[in-house]
This record gives structure tokens, sequence and C-alpha cells, in this order.
């Protein structure tokens, strides 16, 4: 009520007998009807929730089958909020900025946030429960190069970086400058000073399309003091290759593509016994292509068959996470499993809590690739994030690799002379810290995140 009268507001008390006079703002101070005002509402926002501790028991106005709105701060409710999140029943922001869009959104379709809509249909909803993990190791543990280990020993993790980025076809029939032992000594000696710098695990999301070649990197992680999780899923920004072109899925069934995603993860790629722990797919500034969007339901169906992890390269420019989270929704994906790559390019907040706020993991993963994005805004945008709450939204990494046939060869140093696998510890972490971010901020973005996204 002081809050009302400060602002000027004109409002009505429910306990005065015209109660009905102005409708535009009426205070319920009577009890043991909140649940009848509730099923008269659109959208339930818990207001307490963005700005004391604790926040209010949601589960009332669930059952008036209302949408729910919640904020940052539903800690003595924080269990039945994150079950009822998965099920695509309450919608939990992580600060008052994005409140006014979400309404929006609700008010234009407010039963994309109904648990009576979750619940009823399936078909329809963002989510569908995906099964547990069956690929080999049990929950507790994540597939590496390696073999299972446990999901705790993963420690810091740098999320997106490359032993070997190859045109293979290229490679094999013009070898050029190639030398087997030579690289794989180098990508050891590169992949050995990162773990001295602190780096205990990488996510290796060379695919079909980046020259994929796990026995390669098998013989490189035999030697190096750090973890390599590898990925199946194709890169392509437009079309399939021909291989899949006149492969396609029968009446009813499932695409060979996802078939074969599925059988990496499941069995292991190539006959090397090694297992993929994640997806991984493409949509750039082409947008959404039948082969990309060939691509990204196939990883859609892969994730929700073996519950394995999603990684989409993405431009932010163009906005095409927002089109991977569209499709990807479609697919029952649960989008606290996908990472939108290479949305640190871009330095735009609003988009980014966007993202973030439906769920996703946010790749803060190209530092040292300046030319794109230069480092002050790099660093900006996460300290900016993290300040908005965001930590637990974020993972960090440079997208390097040990070696890539992409540039001619000594060209990196002269245009990214900062993109090398110890930028991050080196000048990212100091610079982020100096910009207000806490050691326990740094520990969600580099370990909680990457642990929680590979564990079920
Ligand atoms: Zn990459």
């Amino acid at each position: 009520m002081q809050l009302l009268r400060a602002r000027n507001a004109r409002f009505t008390l429910r306990s005065e007998p015209d109660f009905r006079h102005d409708p535009s703002v009426l205070l319920v101070n009577t009890t043991g009807e909140l649940r009848d005002w509730y099923s008269t509402a659109t959208v339930v926002i818990v207001g307490k929730s963005f700005y004391g501790k604790g926040g209010q028991n949601p589960v009332e106005p669930i059952l008036a089958s209302k949408p729910v709105v919640v904020g940052p701060h539903m800690e003595n409710f924080q269990y039945i909020v994150d079950e009822l999140r998965k099920a695509g029943g309450i919608v939990q922001l992580h600060s008052a900025d994005a409140l006014v869009s979400t309404l929006a959104d609700l008010l234009r379709n407010p039963s994309a946030a109904s648990i009576a809509n979750a619940l009823a249909s399936p078909d329809k909803t963002t989510y569908r429960s995906v099964r547990p993990p069956r690929y080999g190791a049990p929950m507790a543990q994540v597939e590496t190069v390696r073999g299972p280990v446990p999901a705790d020993s993963l420690g810091t993790t740098l999320m997106h970086e490359h032993v070997f980025v190859l045109t293979e076809e290229v490679r094999q029939n013009y070898p050029g400058g190639w030398d087997e032992e030579v690289r794989i000594d180098d990508a050891v000696a590169k992949l050995t000073a990162l773990a001295a710098r602190g780096c205990q695990a990488i996510a290796d999301p060379t695919v079909l399309g980046l020259g994929r070649n796990i026995a390669r990197v098998q013989r490189v992680a035999a030697r190096v003091p750090l973890h390599i999780i590898a990925a199946t899923g194709l890169y392509t920004y437009n079309e399939v290759p021909q291989y899949f072109r006149f492969r396609l899925p029968g009446s009813r069934g499932i695409d060979p593509m996802a078939q074969m995603f599925i059988g990496d993860i499941t069995e292991g790629i190539s006959g090397t016994g090694v297992r993929a722990a994640f997806l991984k797919c493409a949509i750039d500034d082409q947008g959404l292509t039948p082969g990309v969007e060939r691509v990204m339901r196939a990883v859609g169906r892969a994730h929700a068959e073996t519950g394995a992890p999603i990684t989409v390269h993405t431009d932010p420019h163009s906005g095409s996470g927002r089109v991977a989270i569209r499709v990807l929704r479609e697919e029952h994906a649960d989008l606290t499993k996908v990472v939108l790559g290479h949305s640190g390019d871009s330095t735009d907040l609003d988009y980014l809590a966007e993202l973030a706020d439906a769920g996703c993991l946010l790749g803060m993963d190209r530092f040292g690739l300046n030319l794109l994005t230069p480092f002050e805004e790099r660093v900006g945008t996460v300290a900016a994030l993290c300040e908005r709450g965001y930590a637990g939204s974020m993972v960090l990494s440079h997208d390097f690799a040990c070696y890539t046939d992409w540039f001619p060869d000594g060209s990196i140093a002269q245009f990214a002379p900062s993109w090398h696998f110890e930028h991050l510890f080196d000048e990212v972490l100091p610079a982020l810290r100096e910009r207000g971010v806490t050691q326990d901020q740094l520990d969600a973005m580099l370990v909680g995140n990457p642990r929680r996204y590979f564990t079920a």
C-alpha cells in the first residue's frame, strides 16, 4: 500500500465495499480467497521473488493453471521452481529487466508456460523429458576420449576448443607440409601448456565437416594431462553432404543421420571405442536452410534419445540463436542442455539475456579472436552479464585449435596474436576480476556450468 501511495497509483482495497469501481489496481488485503483471484488472472507474477530473499509458494497459481513468472529470489521454493521450470510450467527470470518482454510474450500466448498445457499436450510444449543417458557411463560419469571419468574430475573445463580442424579430403590429397607425428607432438605440447594453466578438460566440438578423426585425437589424449571430450554431429551452414542427400528417413523412421549420431554416443565412434558425449550442429547467417534444419532436427532427435547435451554454432549478429531455440524446442530439447556457441561475439545484452532466460548456456567462447569482437567488448559483456545475475548461464573458451588448415600456416599469429590456449587464463580472467567478477562466478562459468551440462 505504501508503494502504491508513493507511486500515486489509484487503487482499491478488496475489503472496501465498492472495490469493483476501480479495476486498474486491486489490493487484496483479505485472506482465504487468493486462489479465486488467481483464476481470474491471465499471468501470475510472484513479485516478492524480485526483491526479497525466499520468494513465495508458486503452487497455488500453478494449480489454477496460470502461467507463473518468478524472479531470482525463490530460495525457499527453488526445488519446486526447478522441477516446474523443467516441465515448462514456470518462467524464472534472472532480473526484473526481462519482465516487460516476458509479460508481453505471455499475454500474447499465455498457454506457453502453463503447466496444464505442458501436461495435457506434450507434443506442443517446449520440453519433453529426455531419457536418462544410456551411453555407457552411468549418470555421474562423463565419456572422454580416454574413457568414462567421474563428472567431478572434469574441474575447470573449456567448453569449445579443437585439437585439429582439417579439410580432410584436401589434406589427404595435398598433404603439403602436413607431418602426422609433428602435428601430434605439437598438439601434445599446446594442451600440456594449457593444463599447466589449470585447465582440466576441454570439450572438442569437431564433427563431420570439420575433419573429425578420433583415432588421431586418441593419440594426443593418451599423452596429455587433461580430459578431451569428443562430439558427434555435423557442421554445415547450408547443405548436407552429398552422402546424406538420398539417405532419408523412411515413412515413419528416424533420420539415418540421427541414427549415426546416436551410434556415436551409445556404441562409440568408428571402432575406436571412444563415445561422443555431446552433439554439435551449426546455424550461421544463411539461417535455417533445409540442410541446416535437417541436421538440427537430427541433433535434437539424438539428444531426446540419449540425453547427450548439444552445442550449436550460432551467428549472434543475425540472431540465429533464436532460431536454434525454436527448432530445438520443437524437437522437445531440454534447453538447459544447449550451449549457444559464439554468443560472446555479440555485445547485445538484451539478446543474450533472452537466450539465457530460455534456459540455454551462452558460449562466450572466442576469446582471443579479437578481430571479430575486440577484447574489451568480450570481457565487458561477460562482466555485465555476471552483474545481471547470469554467471550460471555462461561458459568460457577460445574456439582455438592446436592446428587448423583453415588459414595459411603462420597467419593466425598475424591476424589474431592473442588467439591461443593461454589467453583466457593469462589475460581474460584477470580482466574479468578487475571488472568485479567474483571467484564464485568464475567457478560457475568454468567448473559448475560445464559439469551440470555434461551430467543428467
Ligand atoms: Zn569451433
